[in-house]
Order: structure tokens, then sequence, then C-alpha cells
């Protein structure tokens, strides 16, 4: 931040961390991302193959002006963030995936995993042998 371009915005990468998370594989892998997306200010992106949950939480040493408070020594992750294809820059974020809502996560587990059971077995997902339909019923002596 302090650049020409930054006195334009709104301090949009001050606003929001983002820390990468394991790709899920299994189906409690995805309900523990969709119980990350229960809570308030939450939102999980995939970029180039890359999960991340985002906490949309702006930096505290933000002050009312959009600048940094603590700009001489503020963390170097934030020297090394630059106005070249930056948050307010870049454009519109091309995210691979976007969920912000647990039901979005939702629907897209349910698709990831029906994929993975069917590479799986094979043969679309569909079960060979038939299951329980069919079977007599035991009766308690
Ligand atoms: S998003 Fe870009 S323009 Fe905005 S404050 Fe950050 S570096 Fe500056
Ligand atoms: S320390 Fe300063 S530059 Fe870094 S995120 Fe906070 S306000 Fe922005």
């Amino acid at each position: 931040m302090g650049c020409v371009l930054c006195e334009h915005c709104s301090a949009l990468c001050c606003q929001y961390i983002a820390l990468e998370i394991d790709e899920p594989d299994t189906a409690r892998d995805y309900d523990d991302i969709r119980w990350y997306l229960m809570h308030e200010d939450m939102s999980v992106f995939v970029e180039d193959g890359d999960w991340y949950l985002q906490i949309n939480r702006r930096c505290k040493n933000l002050l009312p002006d959009n600048r940094c408070g603590i700009y001489e020594t503020r963390p170097e992750i934030c020297r090394e963030y630059t106005t070249e294809d930056c948050d307010y820059h870049g454009g519109p974020y091309d995210y691979d995936h976007l969920f912000k809502e647990p039901a979005e996560l939702e629907a897209f587990a349910a698709e990831a995993l029906r994929k993975k059971k069917a590479r799986k077995h094979g043969n679309g997902g569909v079960k060979k042998k038939s299951s329980k339909r069919g079977a007599k019923l035991r009766r308690a002596s």
C-alpha cells in the first residue's frame, strides 16, 4: 500500500486473509469444509487446483481512511504484495471455484464424490450386484 494506485482503492488486499488447506478427498473432508462455511465471514476458494480458506475480516491496522496504520513495521507479506495484478488492479478474480455457503460446497462435494466413486468402479458408479432388494425377510422366532 502507499502507491498511487492504492490511493484509489479501498484497501481490498487488507480486508481478508487466505490460508491454504488440504484438497478434500473424502466425505469427511468435505464435511469439515462445510463446517468452515457455517461460520461468519468465511469463504473457500480453489485457485490452480489449490484450496484456500478465506477469512473475510479487515486488518486491525487498517485506518478509517484505508491507509496502513503500521506502514513502517508492516509484515513481510504486506511488503511483498505489489499492485501488479493485485486485488484492485487484477480485475475480477479468476477462481476455479468459490464457495460462500455450505449448500454450494455440498452440491460440489456430491458431484466430486460421485465422480470419484465412478472412477473407482470404472462403470459409472453403478454396482454390479443388487442389494437387499429381493432378499428374504427373516422373522424373529
Ligand atoms: S488491492 Fe492493490 S491497489 Fe488496493 S490497496 Fe492493495 S495493493 Fe493497493
Ligand atoms: S498491516 Fe497494513 S498493509 Fe498489512 S494488511 Fe494490515 S493494514 Fe494492510
